[in-house]
This record gives C-alpha cells, structure tokens and sequence, in this order.
C-alpha cells in the first residue's frame, strides 16, 4: 500500500510541474472534456486545438449542440476527419437534452449508454470531468503499463487492455487519501498520458532518466537501455488498398461535387467525382463521356493518399475543363470555389484537391 502511495505521489507531482496546458484542461466542465475526448480519438492534440475553439465559438453548450443543424456539425469538423464522431456527438447531445434533463451523465457506466462513447472514452470524461476512480486506458497508458509491468505479450489484445486496467486501478488513489478538490483520479490518468507524450515515448527510447515512476519500472530495472524493445505490437493483416481516380472537373468557372451514399465511409459527406481504379487518359475521358461530360481539355494532376483505420486510398487525379452544358444534364452539382468552402463539406481524403480549387491556382502536374 505504501509503495502505491508513493507511485502516485511522485506521478501527481510530476504532473503538477509538467502538465501540458490544453484549452480544455483550463476550464474541464463535462461538455468541454467530452467534445475533447472525442475530437482527440484518432487526431493529434495540436490538431484540435483550433478546432475545438471554433466549435466551442459556434456551439458552446451540448443544448447548442443539440439543436444545431447537422450540415453545420460537419463543417466544423471537417478535416478533422472520422466524421462519425461528429453524428453522435450530435445524437448524444439531442439523447441528453431530450431524456436525462440537459445533464450529462456522470458516471463511467451511464456515459456508455451515449452513442460514441466507448469504453476508453467514458472512463476519461468520467475520470477528468466527475473524478471517478477509474483508469482511462488508451496507446499511452497500455505502453507505459507494458514497460512497467514487463508485459511481452501482445499489446494490442482485449486481455492486455484488461491487464492493464487492473494494474492502474489498484496503483489509482483512493479519493479518501488525497484532496478531492484537485481531482486525483482524473489527474492521475492525464499524468499518464503526458508521460506516454513526453517521457516514455513510442518508437524511440524513452528518457528514464527524466521519469518519475522510473524506481517502480520492471524493464528499467531490469533491462536498462532496452525499454523501447516493449510494447509487444503484432498487427493483423495489412490495410486493404483501394485506387480511385478523382475527377475536377471545371466549367465556366465553377467545379463539380457530389453527395456520397447515405451509408458507408464518409456517409453523406460531399466529394469530387470519382470512380474505383486508376484510369488512363483515354479510360477517364471515357467515364466523362458516359456522366455526359465532353472534355476540351484533361491533363494529369497530382496524385494522393489517404489512410483510414482499415484501408488505404491511393488517388489518381485529372483535372477536366469542359464544354458548358446546362443545369441538370450532369449527375453532379456544380459550385464556385467559396460554395465548396463555405458549404459542402468535403473530408480530408480529397484534401490534395481541394487546395487547387481556386481557378487561378496553377496545378502542378505529377
Ligand atoms: S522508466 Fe522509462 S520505460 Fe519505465 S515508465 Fe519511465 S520512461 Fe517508461
């Protein structure tokens, strides 16, 4: 009990002295921890920072939210990617305001009953935001558990996560032994993942040397200057790679979009015009005749990438000048560049074209 005690105690102060300021730490009400946590699933801090500003500016409580039309969550998300997140954040908005009063749960068992939040993420809003006494368990705190307890097996299994659990809430405080006030479960998860940022980094080797937890951390003791040889990371298969050839296609000055299906990636979000496989030149011009396009010109433009969690999207573009044609000939919208900007949001996917929409932007040719 008392080597616990001193665990946490060297980790709170450390934290105390080394925490990152985070626009949400400053003012940690449950609305502002919960939109953190999910804009931080899968995105990097210092790219929500701005984000989460300006969704903060547009709707800074979850009744705001709730009632804010859905077109307008998206484009505050947009680039931020996994749009899903933004849809039930919406629908957990509306679930709260409409059935439990306008109040945010507190409590890691009922925040899961919310869509979008998941294990990992309840335990954090429930931790940071309510300080429940539980472990909030994500990369950082599963490699920091790996070295510290020397766990070699697979670090990316259901039994690990529930290994890991188990050590950090018996290493946890109890609430009785410290200052409620200052939120020691909740701080005691942030600590960790400011370590796992700062100190006991992935890929590289981690600065022991600068540790506070060092004295209770089995592979530095007992494999010193081997502690990055852990976490055990064995993937499944590799991602599945898909190729699409994307399509600007331009007509007295204005450029065509596209509403994506209802269902699947990227659900109802907009896109340039596209199609499955690397086409050829003669191939696209083809594909352009059969959508009742005639191009007067078609020329190569650059070619991009996109990961999402299980597959990977290589992109062929052409950017296509057309012969005018009327409205409604043309299974596509057709918009000026502000229109898109300002309107249709288009995921970070198509990001490479989007940055060619201004007209006057000369593309480089791949
Ligand atoms: S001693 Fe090194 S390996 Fe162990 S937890 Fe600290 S930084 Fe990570």
């Amino acid at each position: 009990m008392e080597k616990m005690k001193v665990f946490y105690e060297e980790l709170l102060n450390w934290y105390s002295q080394n925490r990152r300021v985070l626009p949400w730490r400053e003012d940690p009400s449950p609305y502002h921890v919960w939109l953190s946590e999910i804009m931080l699933q899968q995105t990097r801090v210092e790219a929500v920072k701005e984000y989460y500003r300006r969704f903060l500016d547009s709707l800074p409580d979850v009744a705001s939210l709730a009632e804010a039309p859905e077109e307008l969550c998206l484009k505050l998300w947009e680039g931020l990617g996994y749009y899903s997140r933004v849809r039930n954040l919406k629908k957990a908005a509306v679930e709260v305001m409409e059935n439990r009063g306008g109040e945010i749960p507190n409590t890691c068992a009922e925040l899961k009953k919310l869509p979008g939040i998941g294990t990992y993420t309840s335990a954090a809003i429930a931790s940071i935001a309510f300080g429940e006494r539980i472990p909030s368990v994500d990369g950082n705190l599963l490699r920091i558990f790996s070295r510290l307890t020397m766990y070699e097996e697979n670090i990316r299994t259901p039994a690990a996560l529930k290994k890991a659990v188990e050590c950090y809430t018996e290493l946890m405080p109890e609430k009785t032994e410290t200052i409620p006030e200052e939120n020691p479960c909740g701080n005691f998860n942030q600590a960790l993942m400011d370590l796992g940022n700062a100190v006991c980094l992935p890929n590289t080797t981690p600065d022991c040397g600068n540790c506070p937890i060092s004295e209770f951390c089995r592979i530095h003791r007992e494999r010193p200057g081997r502690e990055a040889d852990l976490p055990a990371i064995r993937t499944g298969k590799d991602k599945k790679v898909e190729h699409l050839t994307v399509f600007l296609i331009r007509s007295e000055g204005k450029t065509a979009v596209r509403k994506r299906p209802a269902r699947g990636l990227l659900a109802g979000l907009y896109e340039f015009p596209n199609t499955a496989g690397e086409l050829g030149r003669d191939e696209a011009v083809k594909w352009l005749r059969e959508h009742s396009l005639e191009p007067l010109r078609i020329r190569r433009i650059p070619d991009a990438e996109h990961i999402f969690t299980h597959k990977k999207w290589i992109l062929r573009g052409y950017e296509v000048i057309t012969e005018p044609f009327s409205e409604g000939s043309i299974p596509f919208i057709m918009a000026s560049a502000e229109e898109i900007t300002d309107k249709y949001c288009i995921p970070s996917a198509f990001g490479t074209y989007l940055k060619w929409l201004d007209l006057n932007s000369s593309v480089p040719l791949s």
